[in-house]
């Protein structure tokens, strides 16, 4: 009797086990259909951080690791108004220094847009020594003009472009040879890139009908050529002298085939005022700049040469000559990635 009863209790426990387990499953398997809401904790976690961020006044980006940087900019002393102009202002490169680096104060940097994070040091110390703008500083230490002439050089890697820089910090490869070089048809005598043969002839044709006679005496120059001439100048002056009047193997402008020294009608190496103050107003509008004009050998490291013409084409001729800066800064401030 008593061991019935017994199996009698155990007969009810194991079915009671047993219906606890039908609904433990179901309820296991039907649980998204009664809660489809039920995520996991992880993304409620990054919502959080993100929340934090905007809490203290940062602006979230669109960014896989925006949280993370900006907690990282945070950590080192960064404010969240910093951390804003940071995001708003500076390119992928610059953040890229800045996340490495300690806190530095970015105030008058955040607007330039040819801001380099690396030179920062640089700006600040050639800001104080010339109490110039910041900007002013910015490009003109993008220049290396805060160094010697010569002293920081770097390899020229675009130097069949119509838009390419050749000054004293670009040098061009010395086998360096235009690949489209030909006659000029006016001068058969004188040879430019292709790309600038029509626009010069334009350039000759719209001078004539204003009574502007002009013509070529020196285009391309082999880097051979350019040796020789400048260590013929060194046998008469010396070396600063030569450097403010002619440039050195690699970095003359006449060895891209873009570069024309042009004199007028009568005249030896030379273009009269009346022209240079046409050419100045007008050459832009057939692609070509006065390269070295007056008033801007501290940044071009030349005199004044009005005889000579670059082509840049007629789009950024026209900009060059709209803002009035050398071509030196138009290619840091607008064609160069910072
Ligand atoms: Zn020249």
């Amino acid at each position: 009797m008593k061991k019935r009863k017994l199996k009698k209790k155990l007969i009810i426990f194991l079915f009671i086990l047993l219906i606890l387990g039908i609904g433990g499953v179901t309820i296991y398997f039907t649980k998204d259909l009664f809660w489809p809401d039920n995520k996991p904790t992880q993304t409620g976690t990054e919502k959080t951080a993100a929340e934090i961020l905007e809490e203290q006044g940062i602006k979230l980006v669109n960014k896989e690791t925006f949280v993370k940087e900006a907690n990282t900019l945070l950590d080192k002393g960064y404010s969240s108004e910093e951390i804003n102009q940071i995001y708003e202002h500076m390119s992928e490169n610059n953040l890229k220094e800045i996340l490495k680096s300690p806190y530095q104060n970015l105030e008058n940097y955040f607007t330039i847009s040819n801001f380099e994070f690396a030179k920062l040091d640089r700006y600040n110390a050639y800001q104080a020594l010339l109490n110039i703008s910041y900007q002013d500083a910015v490009t003109k230490v993008n220049l290396n003009l805060d160094e010697p002439f010569y002293q920081t050089v770097n390899e020229i890697s675009n130097p069949n472009e119509v838009t390419v820089l050749v000054n004293k910090s670009h040098a061009l490869p010395s086998d360096f040879i235009p690949d489209d070089l030909v006659a000029i048809p006016s001068f058969p005598n004188y040879q430019i890139k292709d790309d600038a043969v029509s626009d010069f002839e334009a350039l000759l044709a719209a001078a004539k009908l204003e009574n502007v006679n002009f013509s070529p005496y020196s285009t391309y120059r082999s880097y051979d050529k350019q040796n020789k001439l400048y260590n013929n100048y060194l046998k008469r002056d010396p070396v600063d002298v030569v450097d403010s009047y002619s440039a050195r193997p690699g970095h003359s402008e006449h060895q891209t085939g873009l570069a024309l020294d042009v004199r007028s009608a009568g005249y030896l190496d030379d273009l009269s005022d009346s022209d240079y103050e046409w050419m100045l107003n007008n050459s832009y509008k057939y692609g070509f700049i006065v390269r070295y004009p007056k008033g801007h050998s501290e940044t071009t490291g030349y005199q004044e040469e009005p005889w000579h013409l670059r082509y840049i084409g007629i789009e950024h001729a026209t900009k060059v000559h709209e803002l009035g800066i050398t071509y030196d800064e138009y290619y840091d401030l607008y064609l160069t990635e910072h």
